[in-house]
This record gives structure tokens, sequence and C-alpha cells, in this order.
């Protein structure tokens, strides 16, 4: 291990719309941000296609461009925007402490905050058709994607509250939803599976499972199978929603952080504050219910704010 040890004010994990946002928040606030983008620089929106859905973009926006123009913006007030992984921390858990992490394994970071919004990964089924077709049909975000198939029909894997959610948002959008649900019971809140139910253009499929999704460059059906007789069809779709959970990035901050059983880090309240002082988190890696990019660049923009006063409040 090298030993530069650098020391800065705020050091943000993480380069999705949370980070960005707390990074140009915390740059005209004089905190001199160095954010660590982490592998995929630009978070979940850079697999998505088209973003429809964030304010301020009238015709639609591409959702590499849309990262690319947030990193500028935190730029253009100075953050340091360095391309790399944090592989371990070691955060102080006294008022005014020093927080240190380590970068690739080997350069070490002293810093006053730290903003982590390291976001979270959708899950997938992990066929290869799925992989291959991932943004020209497939998709985990039916608020990002479910617009394009308008007057289309669909399907959603998966049966728990994200499932139904999705499936009830498109079934507005789409001619028809089914629902592949792999047991024979959702676990789905009740509240949900009765949405559905009311729902005339869902249908759900019990003990059914993705075998493949069909077609070259975009979506043109999938073939399911029946786990209990195993017996095969074709579904005629043109968009395929995967709703089967997503995994926080939290793993380095295992039994430093609090979090809940699925590993989502925990804020205090109404702020961004974790359980140790001048930690804060953002984004989805704190939110499993509503994993917008507006609402994670809010939850960043309040990092960035919560450090300030954090640091002020040490004077
Ligand atoms: P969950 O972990 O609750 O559910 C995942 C679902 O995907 C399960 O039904 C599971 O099936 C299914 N699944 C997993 N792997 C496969 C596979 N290989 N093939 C087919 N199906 C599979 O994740 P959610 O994202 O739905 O929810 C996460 C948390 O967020 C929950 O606590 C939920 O309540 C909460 N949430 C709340 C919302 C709200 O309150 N509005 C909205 C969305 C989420 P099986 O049941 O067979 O294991």
């Amino acid at each position: 291990m090298s030993n530069t040890i650098e020391r800065i004010k705020c050091l943000i994990i993480g380069s999705g719309p949370a980070g960005y946002t707390a990074a140009i928040y915390a740059a005209r606030a004089d905190l001199n941000p160095v954010m660590y983008t982490g592998m995929q620089m630009g978070g979940q929106l850079t697999t998505t296609t088209e973003v429809d859905n964030y304010p301020g973009y009238p015709k639609g926006t591409d959702g590499t461009a849309m990262m690319e123009d947030f990193k500028n913006q935190a730029e253009r007030f100075g953050t340091d925007v360095r391309f790399g992984m944090i592989t371990s921390v070691d955060f102080s858990d006294k008022v005014g402490g020093i927080h240190k992490v380590t970068v690739d394994t080997s350069k070490v970071i002293e810093a006053e905050t730290i903003i982590i919004s390291t976001g979270a990964t959708a899950k997938y089924l992990g066929l290869e058709s799925e992989q291959r077709l991932i943004g020209g049909g497939v998709s985990a975000c039916a608020t990002c994607d479910g617009f394009f198939y308008k007057g289309q029909d669909v399907v959603v894997i998966g049966a728990g509250d994200t499932a139904a959610e999705e499936a009830t948002y498109l079934a507005n959008i789409c001619s028809k939803v089914t629902i592949l649900v792999r047991k024979d019971f959702m676990r789905a809140s009740k509240a949900m599976q009765h949405r559905v139910e009311k729902t005339k253009n869902i249908e759900v499929i019990f003990n059914t499972e993705l075998d493949e999704v069909l077609g070259d460059t975009v979506v043109e059906g999938v073939r399911v199978i029946n786990n209990k007789n195993n017996e095969k069809q074709e579904l005629k779709v043109t968009g395929v929603f995967i709703a089967i959970g997503h995994k926080p990035n939290t793993e380095i901050f295992k039994g430093v952080l609090d979090m809940d059983d699925v590993g989502y880090l925990i804020t205090k309240g109404k702020s961004t504050k974790t359980n140790l002082p001048g930690v804060f988190a953002a984004g989805d890696v704190q939110d499993k219910e509503y994993r917008q990019a507006v609402t994670a660049a809010g939850t960043g923009c309040m990092a960035a704010l919560d450090s300030e006063r954090y640091l002020g409040a040490l004077i």
C-alpha cells in the first residue's frame, strides 16, 4: 500500500444523480468536494435509453448524456471528479473525527465528511438473451421506460411489491401486462395484490418462469416455462420488465453503518444522516421505495446541506 494520504473536507462516493447533485451543492458551498465515481460512471441511468421524466428536459434526453450534463455542472463549480473505487473504509464515530477511505486498495484519503451515493443495482435473471436485449426491450424500470411501450403488450417478472407496482403503472400505458410469478402466490402486500387483481388488463400467470427472451436486437416475444409441468409457451410481447428486486451497493459499509436486512443504509428522520457523525447517505443506497433520478438528486442536495451544516457546527 502506498503511503500517500490526502486530507479533504468532503468526499462523495458514487456518481449517479445523488452524487453529482451533492457535488454541485458541496462545491458551491466551498467544501472542495472530491468524487470517486465507481466503476459505472454516471450510475444506473447510463444503462437506460431515453429519460423522459426528469424535469428540465422538455424533449427528453439520453441517460448517458444527462449524466454527462450532471458531471459538467459539478465540475464547473470545481468538483474534483476521479475515476476509482473505494475499496475499504475506516470511519470515525466521533463528532469532528476524520474518516479514512482507501481507493483502489492503495491510496488513502482522509475526509471530514463523507457522502455515500453508491446506489443500488437492479437484479436480473442472468439469461443470455435477457442481458443482450437490455435497452432493446428489456428493462428494470417501468417508470423510466414504460412510456415507450404505449399500446403494446409487455411482461413483468417478479411477485413482490415492485413487480405489482410496475405492472399497475404499465397497465395505464400498455394494452396488456402479463406478470410471471414463479411460485403459486405473490409475495407483494395484500393492498398491492388487490390493485393488480382489480386492473382489467393485467393477467397473472403463476408457477411460470422466463425461459428465453426472443428477438435479435429488439424484443419480439418471450418463451416461458411452467415449472410444474415443464410446458413451454411463447407470448408475443415487445417489452420485458424485470422486477425481482434491487441490491444496494453497501458491501464495504457492512458492520460500519446501520443498514436494514437487505442492506439499504438507514438515515435519520428526514435527514441524510447515518449513525456516524459526518457520514451522510443519499439516493438509492438509502431508498428502496422511490428510486427515481429526481428523488435521488433531491437527497443528494440534502446530503450536501447536511455536510455543510455539520462542518459549520464544528467551528
Ligand atoms: P422483493 O425481494 O420483495 O421481491 C422480489 C420478487 O422477485 C419475489 O417475489 C421473488 O420471487 C421474485 N424473484 C426473485 N428472483 C426471481 C427469479 N429468478 N425468477 C422469478 N422471480 C424471482 O423485491 P421488491 O423489489 O419487490 O421489494 C423490495 C422491498 O421494497 C420490499 O420490502 C417491498 O415491500 C419494498 N417496496 C415497497 C414499495 C411500496 O411500498 N410502494 C414499492 C416497491 C418495493 P419469490 O416470491 O418466489 O421469492
